[in-house]
C-alpha cells in the first residue's frame, strides 16, 4: 500500500448524513475531510420538517437547537386530509416530543459548523467527479480541487449519488415517479404549531411553518411530460390553495424549487473502502417526510461500523462493513412498508377518507403520526387497539 493517505475518511456531501457521519468519526479521533460542491448556507428542496425521531437523535448527539444555535418552530403534530375533505387533527402523542420546522439552509449550515467544531475539515465548493475504489490501493476521489485519498469513502452525496452509481447497483424504485415543487409563503391562515398534509395521488400538498410567519409549501405531482407543474411561485400557491383553502390569502416569498423524480433503490450500500449513507443509500418518496431522520440514523449506524472497521484493516473490506448494511436494511424495511400502505391508499381516496376519519374519531391518528414521525415503531400500529379498526374501513391495506 502506498504512503499514508490525506485522511482516514473522505466524506462526499455535507448534508445531514455527511455532516453527522463526519462529526461522529471525528469525535472518535479519526481524521475526516468532507467535500461538498455547494457553499453553505445552501438551500435544498425539502418540506423542511425535522420529525420528532430526528430531533431526539440530534439531541442525543448534543445537537439540540440551543447547541446548534438555531431557533426552529416547534411542530406539535399534523393535520391530515384527503382531497376535498376537512382536515383531521393529529397531534403528536404525549411523550413523543416535538418536531422542528426549520429552513434547510439554516439547519444544514449549523450541522456543518458542528462537524467543523468536532475537528472535521470541510472543503466547500469542491465537486467530486470520479471515485476510484478498484485495485489494491487506497480509495481515491477525483475532485475539482485535485485528488483526495483516504482509507474509506463515505458517499453522502444525496439523491442520484455519484458515489453510489460507481460502487452499487441502483434502479428507479417507483411505479409512479413523482416530482415536487416548493416555495416559501407568508400569510397562511393556519395554526403556527403544526403542518397540514393533503394526501392526493394527483397532487399531494404539504404546508408547514419554518420561521415566524414563514411557511414551506411543497406540492408533489406525478412526473412526466404532462406533469401538472406550476410555472411561477404564484401559480404554485394558487394550485395548492385548491387543496388547502387556508393558502388563499398567502403570498409567495421566494423562488420556486423543483426536484425529482426521487424514488431510487440502492442494492449495495457498502463496498470495499466505501459506505453509502442518507439518500445516497436509497430513497423513497418524500410523502412521509422522514428523510432527515433516516440520514441521521444511517450516519450513526455507519459511523459505529466504520470506527470498528478502521481498526481492523487499512482499507476496510465489505465483510468489515457488513454490520452497517444489515442495520440499514433492517431500519429501511418498516418505512418502505408504510410507504407502500400510503401509496395504495392514494389510489382509493374514499377509503383514505374513511380510514382517516375512523382513526381520528378513535383517537389513534396521533399514533400514526408518531410512527411517521419515527417516534414509535411501525409494529405499534399492530396493537389490539389498532387491529380492531382494520375491519372498519374495508380495504385498509394489510
Ligand atoms: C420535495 C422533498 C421534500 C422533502 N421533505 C422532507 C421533510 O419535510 N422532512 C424530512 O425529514 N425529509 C424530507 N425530504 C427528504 C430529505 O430532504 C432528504 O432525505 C435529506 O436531505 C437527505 O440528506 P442527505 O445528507 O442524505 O442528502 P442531501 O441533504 O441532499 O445532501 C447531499 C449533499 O451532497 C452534495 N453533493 C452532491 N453531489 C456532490 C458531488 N458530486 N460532489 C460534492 N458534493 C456533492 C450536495 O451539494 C449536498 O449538500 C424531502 C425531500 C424532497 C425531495
Amino acid at each position: 500500500m502506498t504512503a499514508r493517505p490525506e485522511a482516514d475518511v473522505a466524506v462526499v456531501g455535507a448534508g445531514p448524513a455527511g455532516s453527522v457521519t463526519a462529526l461522529h468519526l471525528a469525535r472518535r479521533g479519526w481524521r475526516v475531510v468532507v467535500v461538498d460542491r455547494a457553499r453553505f448556507p445552501r438551500t435544498k428542496a425539502c418540506g423542511e420538517c425535522v420529525n420528532p425521531g430526528a430531533v431526539a437523535r440530534l439531541e442525543a448527539l448534543g445537537l439540540g437547537a440551543h447547541a446548534l444555535g438555531i431557533d426552529p418552530v416547534p411542530l406539535r403534530g399534523w393535520e391530515l386530509a384527503s382531497p376535498g375533505a376537512p382536515a383531521h387533527p393529529a397531534p403528536f402523542p404525549r411523550g413523543v416530543g416535538v418536531g422542528w420546522g426549520v429552513e434547510r439552509a439554516v439547519l444544514d449550515h449549523a450541522l456543518v459548523q458542528a462537524a467543523r467544531d468536532a475537528g472535521v475539515e470541510v472543503r466547500e465548493g469542491v465537486r467530486v467527479h470520479g471515485v476510484d475504489v478498484a485495485g489494491p490501493g487506497f480509495p481515491t476521489l477525483t475532485t475539482t480541487d485535485g485528488p483526495l485519498r483516504a482509507r474509506l469513502v463515505v458517499g453522502a452525496d444525496g439523491l442520484r449519488s455519484r458515489v453510489a452509481r460507481v460502487v452499487a447497483r441502483v434502479a428507479p424504485g417507483s411505479a409512479l415517479p413523482r416530482v415536487s415543487q416548493t416555495v416559501r409563503v407568508r400569510g397562511v391562515d393556519l395554526p403556527g404549531d403544526r403542518g397540514r398534509l393533503v394526501l392526493d395521488r394527483e397532487a399531494t400538498v404539504g404546508v408547514a411553518p419554518v420561521a415566524a410567519g414563514r411557511w414551506n409549501l411543497t406540492r408533489v405531482v406525478p412526473a412526466g411530460p404532462d406533469a401538472a407543474v406550476a410555472r411561477t411561485p404564484d401559480q404554485l400557491v394558487a394550485a395548492a390553495a385548491k387543496a388547502v383553502p387556508e393558502l388563499a390569502p398567502a403570498v409567495a416569498d421566494g423562488p420556486l424549487r423543483a426536484s425529482g423524480p426521487f424514488h431510487w433503490r440502492v442494492s449495495d450500500p457498502v463496498a470495499r473502502g466505501v459506505v453509502l449513507v442518507g439518500d445516497a443509500a436509497g430513497y423513497f418518496d418524500p410523502l412521509t417526510g422522514q428523510g432527515i431522520q433516516r440520514a441521521v440514523a444511517s450516519a450513526q449506524a455507519a459511523a459505529d461500523t466504520v470506527h470498528r472497521a478502521l481498526r481492523e484493516a487499512p482499507v476496510p473490506h465489505r465483510r468489515h462493513l457488513a454490520p452497517y448494511e444489515r442495520r440499514l436494511q433492517r431500519s429501511q424495511r418498516p418505512g418502505r412498508r408504510l410507504q407502500g400502505w400510503i401509496d395504495s391508499l392514494l389510489d382509493h381516496p374514499r377509503i383514505l377518507e374513511a380510514a382517516l376519519g375512523r382513526l381520528a374519531r378513535a383517537g389513534t391518528l396521533s399514533d400514526v403520526v408518531a410512527v411517521t414521525g419515527d417516534a414509535h415503531p411501525l409494529r405499534s400500529l399492530l396493537s389490539l387497539r389498532h387491529l380492531r379498526l382494520r375491519s372498519l374501513p374495508s380495504g385498509w391495506p394489510s
